[in-house]
């Protein structure tokens, strides 16, 4: 039985007042239950504060993005031995913003998935098409090459450990959620994807979350599906009270 991880992705939001506020008011009312796990994904300037506040509690915090090499001439960047050095735990790779905006590519996210697993860090792994895309019906070949090449020689033990995250971009901040059907049948597309990379153990072992305007009202039908494992959260984190709800309904 797989758990349900909720991630609140706040992108670049919140001053470190409200950050840390945010923290102190979620952190002792995540249900105490191994089905659910909260993660926070917080902007750099602010996750050696969080990960202080998170102490002893359940919430786990997460980088939004690194770079893939250890240190270096790369102004700007943050490495993984850092977030790791600071007690981060996960990291968001490939988010479609990240890809369009900031050139992230499948083969960069694929050495960020391997510098995360070198330095213990547990990546988000963002796959997802555009409506254009959809319309053409180019959903599961194209996110079936985007889990490809970024699980692309991860050992399966590796593989059990990542988080998948399916978030068609149609549905990111725009209030459109793909519906439970369609988000389930990517999401089981995936997870056939990850079986012929590895073998049935690992396909059912890793966790694979939908995301795009997932909020209160809808989390429940989305975590009701087979093959939906918890969201991925923009908009609906922003809030302790929404992303409590969210936990909740994972618990
Ligand atoms: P949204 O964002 O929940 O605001 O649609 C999701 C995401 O980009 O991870």
């Amino acid at each position: 039985m797989r758990k349900n991880i909720i991630a609140g992705n706040w992108k670049m939001n919140k001053t470190l007042a409200e950050a840390t506020q945010f923290v102190a008011e979620v952190k002792n009312k995540i249900p105490a239950t191994d089905q659910v796990e909260a993660i926070v994904c917080a902007p750099f300037p602010y996750l050696a504060s969080l990960v202080e506040q998170a102490k002893g509690s359940n919430v786990k915090i997460s980088a939004q993005n690194m770079h893939f090499e250890d240190n270096g001439a790369f102004t700007g960047e943050v490495s993984p031995v850092m977030l790791k050095d600071i007690g981060v735990s996960h990291v968001v790779l490939g988010h479609s913003e990240r890809r369009e905006y900031f050139a992230e590519t499948d083969e960069t996210v694929n050495k960020k998935a391997h510098a995360a697993f070198n330095h213990g860090l547990t990546p988000i792994i963002c796959v997802g098409e555009t409506l254009e895309q959809r319309e053409a019906n180019e959903t599961k070949s194209l996110v079936g090459e985007q889990v490809r090449k970024a699980l692309e020689g991860l050992s399966k033990d590796q593989v059990t450990q990542s988080i998948i995250a399916y978030e068609p971009i149609w549905a990111i901040g725009t209030g459109k959620t793909a519906s439970s059907e369609d988000a389930n049948e990517v999401c089981a597309h995936i997870r056939q994807v990850v079986k012929e990379l590895t073998d049935a153990a690992t396909a059912e072992a890793v966790i694979i979350q939908y995301g795009g305007s997932v909020k209160p009202s809808n989390v429940d039908e989305l975590l009701a599906q087979s093959d939906i494992d918890g969201a991925l959260v923009g908009g609906a984190s922003l809030e302790a009270d929404s992303f409590l709800q969210l936990v909740e309904a994972g618990a």
